[in-house]
């Protein structure tokens, strides 16, 4: 099965962060990392009454996997846990964030699980990244790839080096 995943983190050096997840999911036999898109800096979403944030760094990952939706989330999970993450308030800060966008063609909807992401279609720093590897694909319920990135601002979202790391 082909997954996309996001990438993101705002605190201690964003950059090494993504890197660091990037290294240990090629170090997970059952995932296979195949393609990863350049980084991408964005502001931070900040709820209203929120103080402000750090910027974060965004990228997406192409990966073929033997493993379901829900077995990819808990290996996402102990890699976010791995890497100091602490969950306190919603959209907060964080070290590190890894999101399952897509789980091949699959449309999933449980308690712990929304796959295509919720949140994919409304988030510059997920299309852009996304679309730069996964080209001209069709997303479960929303369509041509395409069509939603040509549509999609670039608002305060900056396309910086491509990953250099060996895959
Ligand atoms: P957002 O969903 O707006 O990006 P977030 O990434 O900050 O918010 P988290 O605190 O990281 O939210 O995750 C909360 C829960 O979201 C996770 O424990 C997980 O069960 C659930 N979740 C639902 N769908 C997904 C998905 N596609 N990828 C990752 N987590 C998901
Ligand atoms: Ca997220
Ligand atoms: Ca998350």
């Amino acid at each position: 099965m082909i997954c996309y995943i996001g990438l993101g983190s705002n605190l201690s050096e964003p950059s090494v962060q993504l890197q660091n997840a990037l290294d240990s999911i090629k170090k997970e036999p059952e995932l296979q990392l195949l393609k990863v898109s350049s980084f991408y800096q964005s502001k931070a979403l900040v709820l209203s009454d929120a103080p402000p944030q750090n910027d974060y760094i965004n990228a997406a990952a192409m990966l073929e996997t033997v493993l379901t939706a829900e077995q990819i989330l808990q290996r996402l999970h102990k890699i976010e846990a791995a890497q100091g993450r602490e969950r306190n308030e919603k959209w907060g800060a964080r070290t590190l964030d890894l999101d399952i966008l897509l789980y091949g063609e699959s449309k999933i909807q449980t308690e712990t699980l929304t796959i295509p992401h919720a949140q994919l279609q409304y988030r510059n720093f997920v299309i852009h990244p996304l679309f730069e590897i996964a080209g001209a694909i069709d997303i479960p319920g929303l369509g041509d790839l395409f069509a939603i990135a040509a549509k999609m601002s670039w608002d305060a979202l900056n396309k910086l080096n491509k990953y250099t790391h060996a895959l």
